[in-house]
């Protein structure tokens, strides 16, 4: 059983979506598909749910089509590309059916002159709800039989709305009783990725990009034997191939190596994508559409290997440092701070602490915290009984050399450190993980693209040119990745 995920550069149009299908239909059955809504088009429901709400905008400004006009010529130019008459008929027939459900939607948060996240998950749902029946039409136009199933019946997750956990137990109760059937059955199911259902029914997001968390939690629910993930990139690369364009793709990386890639910001797999594989050890390849022939990458327990294989960055960060004047305040202080920015939602996105100068450090989400001000003033309140000293930092990224055993190697640290040095980028901060898989630095932001390059360049190297665009054929392994020290 294989679960396919595909995003929404390779759903974008009526060719792209007939080439998934043709990509889906390649694979053994049973076969279940999860999709992404077209690309763009989550972002252009969220702009219209924001325009709905806000009643200075009129509806259609700017003289062209309005948004929600936009939204359904994007669904309605795919569904022409649908070959069948009776399908196309029937994939237009539901397409009106959440058309209007979207316009009712958008009426009645102009009515609240408010967008609540519940509102908004309920609108921005319809992108991936759109895309499921029409690829679900277009695999049954050409001849494989397939229904589509909307997975807020399906994913059972908490009422976070616009960032909600899933609950794994219920969520394989649903699937069994939903999907089994049909595949039982001999039908491709195709789901919507990135949503699911609160307790109360209300339809939910697993947060931006969550499509590819969709499919791994789908596929530990059903058993899959394999999950899919099918974008627009060869395979997890080196680093953003946006930022270094000769990036190399990693044939085999572990569990853990890709988990910290998603978390340091590889946008390529949403950061909780690996969780529900790793309980259930089910491998999962990263493959483009463009070049479905190619091996792509295979993510697995294990992966050879003791070279760093991969440098990311996230930006947008806010740096705390935290100064305590007694030793035995640490961990007093240290809780503290972790109860103030839970209470608050802000996500830490890494934390150290050097306990002979007193200091802990915390990387946090710059646009859950607001200004740097603002933060110190609420952390000096938290912090009172303390005499800390807070200093804060915003514009500040965190840039990430990823490889087992690499990482864990003494002279690594300092091996970037100097590579930094030597470009002349400052370091903020910096911490060789507890789990040995990473070498973190905190750069400021200006820098980032720049660390990135350095970095890649010193630890893995750029591709002879002879050998770039060549890739490895599937099954083959490629780790001749520069060692380490
Ligand atoms: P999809 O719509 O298929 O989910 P995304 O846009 O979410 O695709 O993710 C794929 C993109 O991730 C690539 O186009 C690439 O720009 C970006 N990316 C960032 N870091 C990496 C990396 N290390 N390897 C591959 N892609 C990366
Ligand atoms: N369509 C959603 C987004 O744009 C989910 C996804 O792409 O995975 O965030
Ligand atoms: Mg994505």
């Amino acid at each position: 059983m294989i679960v396919l995920k595909f995003g929404g550069t390779s759903l974008a149009d009526a060719a792209r979506v007939r080439a998934a299908a043709a990509i889906v239909a390649a694979q053994p059955a049973p076969r279940a598909v999860v999709v992404s809504a077209a690309g763009g088009v989550t972002n252009l429901l969220i702009e219209a749910a924001r325009a709905a709400a806000d009643p200075s905008q009129p509806p259609d400004s700017g003289g062209g089509p309005s948004l929600a006009a936009q939204i359904r010529d994007r669904h309605l130019a795919i569904a022409a590309g649908i070959s069948d008459d009776a399908e196309r008929a029937g994939a237009l027939a539901e397409l009106d059916q959440l058309h209007a459900a979207l316009d009712d939607a958008f009426a009645e948060v102009a009515a609240a002159r408010e967008l609540s996240k519940r509102d908004a998950d309920r609108i921005v749902a319809t992108g991936e709800k759109a895309l499921s029946v029409l690829l679900a039409a277009t695999l049954r136009a050409s001849g494989t039989p397939a229904a589509h199933l909307f997975a807020d019946r399906v994913v059972a997750t908490d009422d976070r709305f616009g960032n909600a956990r899933p609950d794994r137990g219920r969520t394989r109760d649903q699937a069994e009783a939903l999907v089994r059937p049909l595949l039982d059955a001999g039908l491709t199911v195709v789901l919507t990725g990135f949503i699911g259902g609160a307790p109360d029914g209300g339809t939910t997001t697993l947060g931006r990009g969550g499509s590819d968390y969709s499919a791994t939690l789908l596929g530990a629910a059903l058993d899959a034997d394999e999950v899919q993930i099918w974008t627009d990139v060869p395979g997890v690369l080196s680093a953003d191939p946006r930022t270094v364009p000769d990036a190399r793709v990693i044939p085999v990386i572990s569990y853990d190596e890709a988990q910290e890639l998603a978390h340091f910001g590889a946008k390529v797999l949403h950061p909780r994508t690996i969780r529900p594989a790793v309980a259930r050890d089910i491998p999962v390849r990263i493959l483009s559409t463009f070049a479905p022939r190619e091996p792509g990458t295979l993510v697995t327990r294990h992966a050879a290997g003791d070279a760093i294989k991969a440098v990311t960055a996230i930006t947008g960060l806010v740096l705390l440092s935290i100064d305590v004047p007694e030793l035995e305040d640490l961990a007093g202080a240290a809780s503290a701070v972790f109860a103030h920015l839970s209470l608050d939602r802000v996500e830490i996105v890494h934390a150290s602490q050097a306990s002979s100068r007193r200091r802990m450090t915390y990387l946090v989400d710059g646009a859950a915290t607001g200004s740097c001000a603002a933060t110190v003033t609420k952390l000096e309140e938290t912090l009172a009984d303390f005499e800390a000293d807070i200093t804060c930092a915003d514009d500040v990224a965190i840039v990430a050399a990823v490889g087992e055993g690499a990482a864990s190697q003494p002279s690594a640290l300092g091996r970037m450190l100097a590579v930094l040095d030597r470009a002349g980028i400052p370091v903020l901060a910096s911490s060789q993980q507890a789990s040995n898989v990473a070498l973190v630095v905190a750069v400021p932001g200006r820098s980032a693209q720049r660390a990135v390059e350095v970095v890649h360049a010193a630890f893995v190297g750029s591709q002879p040119a002879s050998a770039r665009g060549r890739r490895p054929r599937r099954g083959a392994m490629l780790s001749e990745s520069v060692r380490v020290g």
